[in-house]
């Protein structure tokens, strides 16, 4: 073959092509080292079908990525989120452990390394060395990205069992309790009654053994009294806690400062945020697509592109405008953008350089919706967009 040398990006675009190429290879090279790790009962049931529907996409999401624009993160691209995270929660519903998880990825990690190894090998001198570098470099972040979200979402899921089942438990030795006292107190006042009568010598052992019972059933239901106290309303749940808008904001806007470099968006953060208490992953994921797709519909057209996150004081109790001077979404689209699949400027794609699956704003509002709060937007075609965000004054009961 004519070793005709690759530019930057002809080597970038090799790489991702034969990464989608052997995806699925990859997947199954993945599943058999896994599957050598196992013991043979392991093996029986491990389950490779459900596994073989999530590693295969997100193989072919990294090839993807490896060929998007320099500036774009990863952690914006919501379908392969979306992937990691569902890949948590199924390993949490297979009963996997965190370590396991972490053993996974790190296969996971071992299989792309063989593979660049033997891919760079294949275009030696003809390919370009720094594009090489910076594709393994962007391959193995995304995996940590991923990895850390596969964790979150396994975590997140762990936390809230754990919660339901202590309420359950919380209830149960609640009626327990509650249950027994009644018919308990009119046994004891009964037992005291036949203890004064007393003196018939065949019924004495009789009634003192009820006596010792009837005492000990009470100590049992005061130890469950006392349980059921001690583990009553925890003061808020393990998913919520404290989250200082301001650093969340600021952490998003810093993981998409390559991304609003390029496109020319600056941030505009207020200096004071609330603090709210809330499911910090939650706000994250929210702030993360918003702030993302101000950045993707930004107006080109414009000199300034500013993407502003403000704290509304006169309304109550938490209310914060993500707001844009971007593109503007057309009045009459306005209504369904918050349904899956709804896309407005798909046709803008290719003269963006931007890409969906229309699912980043349904999230927004499950996301809303899930901490008790609503989104809503306002717009003007053309002008720019503002997202509004409510929050409650406490998070919603969970029972
Ligand atoms: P996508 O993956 O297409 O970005 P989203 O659900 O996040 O999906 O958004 C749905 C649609 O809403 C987008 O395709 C875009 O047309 C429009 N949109 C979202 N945010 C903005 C914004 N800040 N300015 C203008 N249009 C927006």
């Amino acid at each position: 073959m004519a070793s005709t040398p690759l530019d930057s990006a002809a080597t970038i675009d090799h790489y991702s092509s034969r990464l989608a190429a052997d995806h699925l290879v990859l997947a199954h090279r993945w599943l058999e080292r896994l599957d050598a790790l196992l013991t043979v009962e392991r093996r029986d049931v491990f389950p490779t079908h459900q596994l073989l529907d999530h590693i295969p996409d997100l193989l072919i999401q990294i090839a993807e990525y490896l060929r998007a624009p320099e500036a774009q993160e990863i952690a914006a691209n919501t379908a392969v989120m979306a992937k990691a995270t569902e890949l948590g929660l199924l390993r949490f519903d297979q009963r996997a452990s965190v370590h396991q998880l972490l053993r996974e990825y790190q296969m996971f990690g071992e299989i792309l390394d063989d593979f660049f190894a033997r891919e760079a090998a294949v275009l030696g001198h003809r390919g370009d060395p720094v594009a090489t570098v910076h594709t393994i470099s962007r391959a193995t972040q995304a995996v940590r990205v991923l990895q850390q979200k596969t964790v979150d979402a396994f975590i997140t899921r762990y936390v809230e069992t754990i919660e339901r089942q202590t309420a359950q438990l919380r209830s149960f030795s609640r009626l327990v309790s509650h249950e027994i006292r009644q018919p308990l107190g009119v046994l004891q006042v009964l037992t005291r009654v036949m203890t004064s009568r007393g003196a018939d010598p065949e019924t004495t052992p009789l009634i003192e053994s009820l006596e010792r019972n009837v005492l000990r059933l009470g100590e049992v239901a005061g130890k469950l009294e006392r349980l059921a106290r001690l583990t009553r309303r925890p003061e808020s749940t393990p998913a919520e806690q404290e989250v200082d808008l301001a650093a969340v904001t600021i952490d998003v806007a810093r993981q998409l400062s390559e991304m609003a470099d390029a496109r020319g968006v600056r941030f505009e953060v207020a200096e004071s945020l609330p603090r709210i208490t809330a499911d910090a992953g939650r706000v994250e994921l929210v702030l993360m697509n918003l702030l993302a797709n101000a950045i993707k519909y930004s107006d080109p057209a414009k000199p300034d592109r500013v993407v502003s996150v403000q704290w509304d004081r006169a309304a109550a109790p938490v209310r914060i405008l993500v707001r844009d001077n971007g593109l503007g979404i057309p009045y009459s689209k306005r209504q369904r953008i918050f349904d899956q699949f709804v896309r407005v400027h798909a046709h803008l794609d290719d003269e963006l350089g931007t890409q969906g699956l229309g699912l980043g704003l349904s999230i927004v509002r499950e996301s809303m919706e899930a901490m008790g709060g609503t989104v809503a937007v306002e717009s003007e075609d053309g002008k720019g967009t503002t997202f509004v965000l409510d929050w409650p004054a406490s998070p919603p009961h969970r029972s």
